[in-house]
């Protein structure tokens, strides 16, 4: 049996007018601005901060994902749509796809199989410009530094070789990490090494997608902290003036996009940070809107709970002062397998006694879950690949710890696979929601805020600070920096720091190699790993089997 590709069906469905989209959650046609039939964006004069407090927010994140990607989007947009079904005005509420991934391996973030939302390739390319906005505003913070270097007015006396800040373009192209610019002679600027990271991975996108106004947005952009002097004197974007000129351009990035799903239920996506150096969900001001508008937002953050999950309560929850009642965990059959030691070519397989092995990765992440005072939902996204008994397995073990766990078929059949899903989560929302806690507090001590995460959630023994994270904890703290919150840069596929750790890893201690400031994201990242912040193309990229005809019909986008 074959099955049609995502395109396929996204291009088969019958998309309504946007503004039929936005009579559900009763906003007038006046006051969104269309972008054509399908899309619109919405004013931030929308976002109603007492219905807020009443709405429904609900996460999605999964157990240690293997590279494939466990299906977060996927079940984000299925449990909508299932919610929707039940009788729960959900809107659900994601990030804007990166065009790196989208031309190299993965594959765009539009969701799959019956669970989409639409239309498919504006939201996997372009779309309505956001990601070109911030590139923009990020390469004239770029622009001003090194006029600056150049300048005799105002010469902030900038020593180049303490320069953070980078240029960025969303595109994979791994000839862009290390250049050198400025050459060509005394009119064409300073020598120095520079280099571009992707769009995702600026903090310009960071910042947008903790803004919580206009006003706040300026202000983070003017804190962006740029390097040093050579009388060794922190340098930030304001020292430039550069934060209401970078904050124009971000004037209509900042606006949500409304979009649908395949079951013409609303969706609002936007802005897309990295999950691995930044916090990997979407804007702040889209959750808020999401919940002003509908009774239930659904949303998603990046990589595995240990990760996304973490990011998302303790940086942006925190910060926002937002309440998410209820976690969907995502587990697909095949990371159990994985995690039970089955190897790629096996993971298609069924081995109940690799699942059974591989469950304690789940296990562990339900108590961290609940570490937050929340209790998870366990989504089993349903493969082709699944047997009967693997899947009873993991809803019996599931039940022995008190959690649900469902069934989720929104890939194969949309809203009429995830009813009982759907039912799950209102359940724990209504019946067991009380408030959120996150498993720090900003104010405490930078490294004992490092310890706790790495200690309550990967389930590390302790943390060694390499010689020069050692140093950056001192400059962290000599800047002021340090009720900061913190953003872990570790690999998604391990809760420890190690690639190859599966399953729930014990006695080990992480190692943090160095701190980064993201003083406009208010967080520092601490890394555990080498961080790619510009990937490369794969050997055969995912371009190379992109089509499209003289009426402007694609193929081959996934
Ligand atoms: P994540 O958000 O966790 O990275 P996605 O939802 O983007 O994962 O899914 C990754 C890929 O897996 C997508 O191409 C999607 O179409 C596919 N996928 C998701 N769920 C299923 C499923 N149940 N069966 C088959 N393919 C699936
Ligand atoms: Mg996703």
């Amino acid at each position: 049996m074959s099955y049609k590709t995502d395109i396929e069906i996204a291009q088969e469905a019958t998309l309504i007018h946007i503004k039929n989209i936005a009579k559900k959650i009763n906003i007038d046609e006046d006051d969104m601005e269309m972008y054509g039939k399908y899309k619109a964006k919405l004013p931030l004069s929308l976002i109603n901060e007492s219905k807020i407090k009443n709405s429904n927010l609900v996460l999605v994140t999964a157990l240690t994902p293997t590279p494939a990607g466990e299906g977060k989007t996927t079940v984000s947009i299925g449990l909508t749509e299932g919610l929707n079904k039940i009788g729960k005005q959900t809107t659900v509420v994601l990030r804007e796809p990166s065009l790196g991934p989208v031309f190299g391996i993965k594959g765009g973030a539009a969701g799959g199989g019956y669970s989409q939302v639409v239309p498919m390739e504006d939201i996997n390319l372009h779309f309505t410009g956001d990601f070109n906005a911030v590139e923009k505003a990020n390469n004239l913070l770029s622009a001003l530094i090194d006029n600056n270097l150049q300048s005799k007015v105002n010469n902030l006396n900038i020593d180049p070789r303490t320069i953070l800040w980078k240029r960025v373009i969303d595109m994979n192209d791994r000839a862009l990490r290390d250049i050198t610019i400025g050459l060509g002679g005394t009119a064409n600027g300073i020598p120095r090494q520079d280099g571009f990271n992707i769009t995702p991975a600026s903090e310009v996108m960071a910042i947008l997608c903790m803004a919580t106004d206009f006003e706040d947005l300026k202000q983070r952009l003017g804190d962006i902290f740029i390097g040093f002097t050579f009388d060794k004197k922190p340098i930030f974007a304001r020292d430039l003036n550069a934060e209401n000129a970078m904050a124009i351009l971000l004037k209509d990035a900042i606006k949500p996009n409304l979009v649908q799903t395949l079951e013409e239920n609303p969706a609002i996506i936007h802005g897309g940070p990295f999950a691995n150096i930044a916090q990997g969900t979407n804007t702040i001001i889209a959750t808020k809107m999401g919940l002003s508008l509908s009774d239930y937002v659904v949303t998603e953050a990046g990589f595995g709970a240990d990760l996304g999950a973490e990011k998302f309560l303790d940086i942006k929850c925190a910060a926002a002062d937002l309440n998410p009642k209820c976690v969907v965990l995502v587990a697909t059959i095949r990371a159990l397998r994985h995690h039970g030691g089955a190897k790629k070519e096996e993971y298609n397989t069924p081995n109940l006694e690799r699942v059974t092995e591989g469950f304690k990765n789940l296990e562990k992440h339900i108590e961290n879950i609940r570490k937050f005072n929340i209790e998870p939902v366990v989504a089993i996204n349903s493969f082709i690949s699944d047997s009967d008994e693997e899947v009873q397995f993991i809803k019996d073990a599931c039940a022995n710890l008190g959690v649900q766990a469902v069934l989720s078929e929104g890939w194969a059949k949309g809203g009429e696979g995830t009813q009982d899903l759907a039912r799950a989560v209102v359940d724990v929302v209504e019946n067991k929601a009380t408030q959120f806690k996150p498993i720090y507090d900003w104010k405490s001590p930078m490294k004992e805020k490092i310890e706790t995460i790495a200690k309550e959630i990967y389930g590390a023994d302790g943390v060694v600070f390499d010689k020069k994270a050692a140093l950056n904890l001192k400059r962290i703290d000599r800047l002021g920096f340090n009720d900061f919150a913190v953003c872990m840069a570790k690999t998604q596929k391990s809760f420890s720091d190690v690639e190859s750790r599966i399953g729930r890893p014990t006695g080990f201690k992480v190692t943090v190699r160095e701190i980064e400031i993201a003083a406009g994201a208010r967080f520092v990242i601490p890394i555990l790993g080498k961080m790619m912040r510009m990937p490369g193309l794969p050997s055969v990229p995912a371009s190379t089997n992109m089509t499209i005809d003289n009426n402007g019909v694609i193929s081959g986008l996934s």
